[in-house]
């Protein structure tokens, strides 16, 4: 648990989808300040317009808001619709460059940064000869002597610049991280970052040391991709004069094979899951263990005992890796919470269209199917494959199939194969024949059917040929269970059909 209150955020840039490993930070930043009764903050980073993505503000959102992610400040969803709520906003980069640009000035006029009029030539020039001098890229310095009145001619001319963060050049810059601990970088090692571009927009460097202070924000939370620009903010802070919130980076989302999880794989944005039948909870009970765990045997998390349980203490330094058959089996385990009633209107999201059209369908029906159908699927998408393998289909209509197939395989090769397979499609159909409506079902089938099947000394040779009577498949339900869900009607239609193949 925080002592203090948490206020944290999620600054995710529009660049596309929101991808599973930003779900996984806004996670975490909710989860401590939830825990803590903090408040949770969303905001826009989108100051490299380059990079800009027409309706990602909107996928973010979508995104959050289906996983049960809402932010008590800044962006959010209202009808539907991005729009901001908090007294510390703006808290879209792009709407605040007056403010950037204010601080960008008085971090000139205090000398913890400088104009450079450097050109993209010259950059490239400075780049290449750094690496041949084998030096970590980087700035050289060039602008940072400049004598102040060549500055202001320049700078009256209308020159093109930057302004650039004066990195001290000796010592060390260390930050306590609340995941790995102490982390120290040499100053010469950081370079002269621009804080504000040439078309007078921050650099996200700058941009975020503003809002996190102007936001107020305790805990930051992100990628260990920004542990290397850490640095960089932490003078910015020392230069203004703010107090340093902590910092926590969390561990890279890696393949099976150990590769970088990239976002641009494409089947990592949130809502492909959401299109592929994932539950928002199964997705995010999943996704709070990609780094974190709980230290006890307890894998089943909803959202608000991740608030409880949730701690940084408990965040891994290593990789994690992105196991779907892990994703999979949280998912059917969270199906098999539903109830059937909840279950149909799932199930007939993600049917597909060729099983709709079936006279036999109905959300009645898939009400009572939707255990034997979930113990087949982990997630909706699912149900194609189990249609394409022919173990869909059978529940809603007669299938075709190969009579041979009927006879039980101590049966198959023999002389009286066929007609003992005959007979005791038979007598299962008198059996079942004999039971009431009112009390037809899959225990009281069982009861009629068991202690005939037990007579014969060869359970199987009358329990298979019913089922394949019923299924036309090697794979399916037990033939109780499938006579119940099929009805009597049909139960006995289906095996008149085999019986009179066998005859
Ligand atoms: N805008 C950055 C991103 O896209 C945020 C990094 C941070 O949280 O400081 O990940």
């Amino acid at each position: 648990m925080q002592s203090r209150p948490a206020i944290t955020r999620f600054a995710p840039s529009p660049t596309g989808f929101l991808h599973v490993g930003g779900l996984r930070t806004a996670l975490y930043s909710y989860l401590l300040a939830k825990q803590s009764g903090g408040t949770f903050l969303l905001r826009i980073e989108d100051t490299d317009r380059e990079r800009y993505v027409p309706g990602g503000i909107q996928n973010i959102l979508e995104s959050l808001y289906w996983a049960d992610i809402i932010p008590d400040e800044g962006v959010i969803l209202a009808d539907g619709e991005p729009s901001q709520i908090g007294d510390n906003g703006p808290y879209i980069q792009s709407e605040k460059l007056s403010v950037y640009k204010k601080y960008a000035e008085q971090l000139v006029a205090d000398t913890h940064a400088y104009y450079c009029f450097c050109t993209s030539e010259r950059l490239e020039t400075v780049r290449n000869q750094r690496q041949a001098d084998k030096l970590p890229p980087g700035y050289d310095g060039h602008c940072k002597t400049l004598a102040s009145d060549e500055i202001a001619d320049r700078l009256a001319k209308g020159e093109r610049h930057v302004i650039r963060l004066a990195m001290p050049e000796d010592g060390e810059t260390t930050f306590t991280d609340l995941i790995r601990g102490d982390v120290t970088f040499k100053n010469a090692d950081v370079d002269d970052q621009v804080l504000l571009k040439s078309d007078g927009y921050p650099t996200y460097h700058l941009a975020v040391v503003v809002d996190d202070h102007d936001m107020g924000i305790t805990h930051i939370v992100r990628g260990e991709e920004w542990i290397s620009s850490t640095p960089k903010h932490i003078t910015l802070y020392r230069c203004f004069g703010w107090d340093i919130p902590e910092f926590a980076h969390l561990p890279l989302l890696l393949n099976s094979d150990k590769s970088k999880l990239s976002k641009r794989q494409g089947d990592v944005a949130v809502l492909d899951y959401k299109m592929k039948g994932y539950l928002p909870e199964a997705l995010v009970n999943f996704v709070a263990f990609l780094g974190w765990n709980p230290g006890t045997e307890q894998e089943i998390f909803a959202l608000d005992e991740l608030v409880a349980a949730f701690s940084l203490e408990k965040v891994g330094k290593a990789g994690a890796v992105f196991n779907i058959e892990k994703l999979d089996w949280y998912n059917k385990e969270y199906l098999k919470q539903k109830s059937p009633g909840a279950l149909a209107v799932y199930l007939d999201e993600y049917m597909p269209e060729g099983i709709k059209v079936s006279p036999k369908y109905s959300l009645d029906y898939l009400e009572k199917l939707a255990p034997t159908l979930v113990e087949r699927i982990s997630k909706g998408s699912d149900l194609i494959e189990l249609d394409v393998n022919g173990e869909l289909a059978y529940f809603f209509a007669r299938t075709e199939y190969d009579g041979d197939n009927l006879i039980w395989k101590t049966l198959k090769d023999t002389p009286e194969g066929k007609q003992t397979t005959h007979t005791h499609l038979t007598k299962a159909a008198e059996l079942i024949n004999g039971i009431d409506e009112a009390t037809y079902t899959h225990e009281t089938i069982k009861s009629a059917i068991w202690s005939y099947a037990e007579e014969t000394g060869n359970r199987g040779s009358v329990l298979w040929p019913m089922r394949y009577a019923l299924s036309g498949r090697d794979k399916s339900p037990d033939p109780f269970v499938l006579a119940e869900l099929l009805g009597k009607e049909e139960t006995l239609a289906r095996l008149d059909t085999a019986i009179a193949r066998l005859a």
